[in-house]
């Protein structure tokens, strides 16, 4: 029903009730002061009686004492018949002036008028009694007596009349009063009801209207919400960015969206013309149908599948398609909606994946190397074939553990250990190269050059790390052989150097002697081929002494200690005063660090620099030489400044090879074995040495020597 009807009708019946309440009330109330009036009536009546009645028993009563006087003459009895008297004659104007307005008022003035006469008749005989003598006032009574009488039954006679009215009305007023009574109490019962009926309809009423509105706005918002539930439907159908179609059972479509269009490249009247059977790929439709029949079937409620469509122009198209039904109300099938999404790169890029992981799967397994995956934590969670081949085992006897539990370790402490820091090392995102055994199966060892790399995220986290062995079992053998050789190498020179000087030092004292114990007989050319053989010999010797150092320093193994660079090159200008004096050169050098390292060495490096310095100059230039050092943090880091001729941008890498040298021995005596040991002796202390120069420019020559390189 509709509410505002219903509230009308509500109104309606609430004015009607309303009137009504009015309309009984007021008959109720008239009733009422009807039954009021008739009450009034009705006392006023019976007051009238009573008063009557009052006036008989007066006259009575006066008659008693009237009577008792006559036969005691006692004057109390007077005084009370006279009282009596007074009264009755007050209550007689009373009565009269009571029934004035009344239909008796006749019939009570002639009672009146006979109570007055009786009292008059009574007083007379009193009179009588008073005056006369008791036999004269005897015979006046007895005369009087029938008048008396005779008002008396008129009296009785009046009375009776109007008492007998006065019941009368008395009895009929009762009974309209009766009546009036019942009336009203019915018509009050009645309005109570209508009243109580009224309430519980109101309440009734509002509470159903409340309900109706309620259902009513329940209505209106369920289909508001419907309303808005298909504009967003069909918001969201048309504006989705993936494909969207409604399908009918069939398979044709009865509705499809702007990005199906565009990704079947149809317009939306050609799509509609097909079906989907039309346009999906031969050896997918047969999944699709099924799919189809299964959810027709009730088996199923939706399905999900990938598959290929055809686009106009011939090319496949791989979707993701997603189904579900839309049921009629009693449940049979209405039709499908389909959600299409196309994944034909996420399909090309998960073929790239798998081609690239066949890839790196023949590259994992077919490399000669170990390689294999550890979890930040150490857990091997893969080992390439070479790896497992070499142990014999398979990786599920491995996967899980962790490394340093696995077959390939030998198992004494330090392996476990240097392991373990490894990784731990990767962990913190650092490369860690060593080398070390590894155990195959049937004894198997193999020496192999491990590194752990950590494998990082986008955003810096190690996620993995790659444990790699390259087997250097022929390097290792290689290097054995080389160390050997260098040393049997460094051990020939050695003992060469010292049997070639021996001779060497024959030949030129013998030369020595021979010029001055035969110098006469010798003519000049002779003697000057003497002073060759003793120079070559010196030259010899000298070059023999280089080649002695600069083997000595990979064969014997000199103490690092503490070294003040400072007190050295004191040394070194202490032995070599008189051909600075002889150059007027100037030496200076201040703060120089104190260094750890080979003494020996290390003089040998100052002295070699420092001689360079004074000797490649320009003839009578005098030498200004600066030796500087400095903190450069892992190492220290020292400079020989002179102000010579320099060396061209071309000779700065050659000259630090053995033998070689830039000028012949006649402009600058030497052997070219000067820089080479100082690049083998600052290779023993773990640095390096260059030289910053260009011709006639004099030279600065740095070397490093690292500060851990002793430990
Ligand atoms: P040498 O015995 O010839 O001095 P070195 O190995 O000490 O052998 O030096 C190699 C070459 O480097 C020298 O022949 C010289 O040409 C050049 N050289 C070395 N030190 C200096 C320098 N301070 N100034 C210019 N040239 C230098």
């Amino acid at each position: 029903m509709n509410p505002r009807i219903f509230k009308q009708k509500g109104y309606l019946l609430l004015v009607s009730s309303i009137l009504l309440i009015t309309l009984g009330s007021v008959l109720y109330l008239s009733n009422l002061r009807f039954q009021q009036k008739i009450s009034r009536q009705l006392y006023s009546t019976e007051q009238k009686n009573n008063d009557l009645q009052e006036l008989n028993t007066l006259q009575l009563k006066a008659l008693k004492d009237k009577r008792g006087y006559q036969l005691r003459g006692e004057d109390r009895l007077l005084n009370s018949y006279l009282s009596q008297k007074e009264k009755a004659a007050a209550l007689a104007r009373k009565t009269a002036r009571e029934f004035r307005e009344d239909s008796l008022s006749p019939s009570i003035v002639q009672l009146m008028e006979l109570t007055q006469q009786r009292f008059q008749d009574w007083d007379q005989q009193l009179h009588y009694l008073a005056s006369l003598t008791p036999e004269e006032a005897a015979r006046k009574l007895q005369a009087g007596y029938q008048q008396a009488t005779q008002l008396s039954e008129q009296w009785e006679q009046q009375y009776a009349a109007i008492q007998q009215v006065l019941t009368r009305r008395i009895q009929e007023l009762a009974a309209e009063q009766e009546r009036l009574s019942i009336l009203n109490n019915t018509s009050f019962i009645i309005l109570l009801v209508v009243v109580a009926g009224l309430m519980t309809w109101s309440v009734y009423a509002i509470r159903h209207q409340d309900y109706l509105k309620q259902q009513h706005d329940t209505t209106l918002r369920i289909n508001a919400a419907a309303r808005a539930s298909q504009q967003e439907f069909s918001a969201a159908f048309e504006f989705a960015s993936i494909g969207m179609a409604l399908v009918a059972l069939d398979g044709s479509f009865m509705r499809v969206n702007n990005s199906l269009c565009k990704l079947l490249g149809y317009t939306n009247r050609e799509l509609k013309a097909l079906s989907f059977q039309d346009i999906t790929h031969p050896d997918d439709l047969n999944r699709d149908v099924d799919f189809v029949n299964q959810m027709l079937e009730g088996t199923i409620e939706n399905y999900s599948m990938e598959k290929r469509y055809i686009h106009k122009d011939g090319s496949l198209i791989w979707v993701n398609l997603s189904v579900s039904m839309v049921n009629h109300a009693d449940g049979k099938p209405k039709y499908f909606i389909s959600q299409i999404e196309n994944i034909t790169e996420l399909k090309s890029t998960q073929e790239q994946l798998e081609a690239n992981a066949v890839k790196f799967r023949g590259i994992f397994n077919s490399a000669m190397q170990f390689i294999g995956f550890l979890a930040p934590d150490g857990t091997l969670l893969d080992a390439n074939h070479t790896m497992l081949d070499f142990a014999g085992i398979r990786i599920e006897e491995v996967k899980g553990k962790k490394f340093w539990d696995c077959y390939w370790w030998q198992k004494d402490e330090e392996t476990i250990e240097n392991l373990k820091h490894a990784i731990s090392e990767a962990a913190a995102g650092e490369t860690v190269v060593y080398e070390v055994v590894v155990l195959g199966k049937e004894g198997a060892e193999m020496p192999i050059l491990f590194s752990l790399k950590p494998l990082v995220d986008a955003s810096g986290k190690v996620v993995a790390m790659l444990p790699e062995g390259r087997p250097i079992k022929e390097i290792v053998q290689a290097r054995e052989q080389l160390v050997q050789k260098n040393e049997e190498l460094e051990q020939f020179a050695s003992m060469a150097a010292h049997d070639l000087k021996e001779p060497l030092r024959m030949v030129g004292n013998f030369m020595s002697l021979l010029k001055t114990k035969h110098a006469a007989q010798l003519d000049e050319k002779a003697l000057r081929y003497i002073d060759f053989a003793i120079n070559g010999s010196n030259r010899m010797s000298r070059l023999i002494s280089d080649l002695l150092d600069y083997a000595r320093l990979g064969s014997e193994h000199f103490p690092f200690e503490k070294i003040d660079p400072a007190s050295l090159l004191k040394e070194i200008t202490a032995m070599n005063d008189s051909l600075i004096t002889q150059q007027s050169a100037s030496i200076t050098w201040t703060h120089l660090p104190r260094i750890t390292g080979q003494k020996i060495a290390i003089q040998l490096l100052f002295q070699n620099l420092v001689m360079n310095a004074l000797k490649y100059q320009v003839a009578d230039h005098k030498p200004e030489i600066v030796i500087t050092g400095a903190d450069a943090a892992d190492y220290w880091h020292f400079t020989i400044r002179d102000n010579g001729i320099g060396i061209p941008a071309e000779a700065h890498e050659k000259i630090f090879q053995v033998f070689s040298r830039l000028h012949t021995k006649d402009k600058y005596d030497g052997t070219g074995m000067g820089l080479a040991t100082c690049k083998k002796i600052v290779g023993i202390h773990g640095g390096r040495i260059w030289v910053e120069s260009s011709e006639g420019k004099g030279s600065s020559f740095h070397f490093t020597i690292s500060k851990t390189a002793h430990e």
